[in-house]
């Protein structure tokens, strides 16, 4: 079992305080949920811990078993075991999918091992039927002209390929249909298992019907200000923030 522990984490972008103080414990096995309303500094988490250079860090720690990531450059975060599907995922033109999820795992081997091109076809052919996604998506240049339901399938298709120990998904939710919704949930739930752990990143409690987490966690104003079960999102979902907001007597 491995564990990603986020302790204390502080961010800053631009001199503004933006994390204050966010505290995490995810074990590989479990899913968990962070929701919270807009800006209130959910992806700067997932920014701040895939290692953003804009997002910095002037407290806390965040450990994937006990090795502090923060002082591990970006590529060797990744080689650690973590992958993080951005909000907006960057085109990458000349480079075609294939090659690029290709490289991702091989970056992830020992280099005298890397994975056989018949391996590596047969995995994608499976996966990608798997996620409904036609074949030529696999030769196409990375993200270029994908719709926005394309690119979050991708994503889901990188991390079905990548098999990471941990997964910071954000927002794979936005701007899906319901089909494209169930077809990224499908995909996470696969990836389910103890040798697999995630973070997903939601607004909205709608993703929650079919990826059920394990624990939910609000986030307001730079911090973690409740936790529960699944029953937690419905309840915002029902309550809206302002409810548990009032609650806990907060004032943001
Ligand atoms: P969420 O994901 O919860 O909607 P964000 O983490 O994106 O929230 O943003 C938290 C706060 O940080 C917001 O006030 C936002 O305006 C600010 N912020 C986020 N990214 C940047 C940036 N690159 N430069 C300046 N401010 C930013
Ligand atoms: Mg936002
Ligand atoms: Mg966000």
């Amino acid at each position: 079992m491995s564990t990603l522990e986020v302790k204390n984490l502080h961010v800053t972008i631009d001199g503004k305080k933006i994390l204050k103080g966010v505290n995490l414990t995810l074990k590989t096995g479990e899913i968990h949920a962070i929701m919270g309303p807009n800006g209130t500094g959910k992806s700067t988490l997932s920014e701040a811990i895939m290692g953003n250079p804009a997002y910095e860090v002037t407290e806390g720690e965040v450990l994937l078993d006990g090795q502090n990531l923060l002082e591990l450059p970006v590529d060797e975060r990744a080689r650690a075991g973590l992958f993080l599907a951005m909000q907006y995922p960057a085109e990458i033109p000349g480079v075609t999918n294939a090659e690029f999820i290709r490289g991702a795992i091989n970056a992830r081997r020992s280099e005298d091992n890397p994975i056989s091109i018949r391996k590596f076809l047969k995995k994608l052919d499976e996966n990608m039927d798997f996620l409904d996604m036609s074949e030529e998506m696999a030769d196409r240049y990375l993200n270029e002209g994908f719709s926005g339901g394309e690119k979050k399938r991708n994503e889901i298709l990188q991390l079905m390929m990548i098999e990471p120990k941990f997964a910071i998904l954000d927002e794979i939710d936005s701007g899906l249909d319901i089909d494209a919704l169930k077809v990224v949930s499908k995909g996470v739930n696969k990836m389910r298992g103890p040798e697999f752990g995630s973070l997903i990143i939601t607004h909205y409690q709608r993703l929650l019907n079919y990826i059920i987490p394990d624990v939910v966690h609000v986030m307001m104003d730079g911090r973690i200000v409740a936790q529960g079960g699944p029953e937690l999102a419905k309840r915002l979902e029902d309550e809206g923030y302002a409810g548990l907001r009032d609650e806990l007597g907060l004032d943001i």
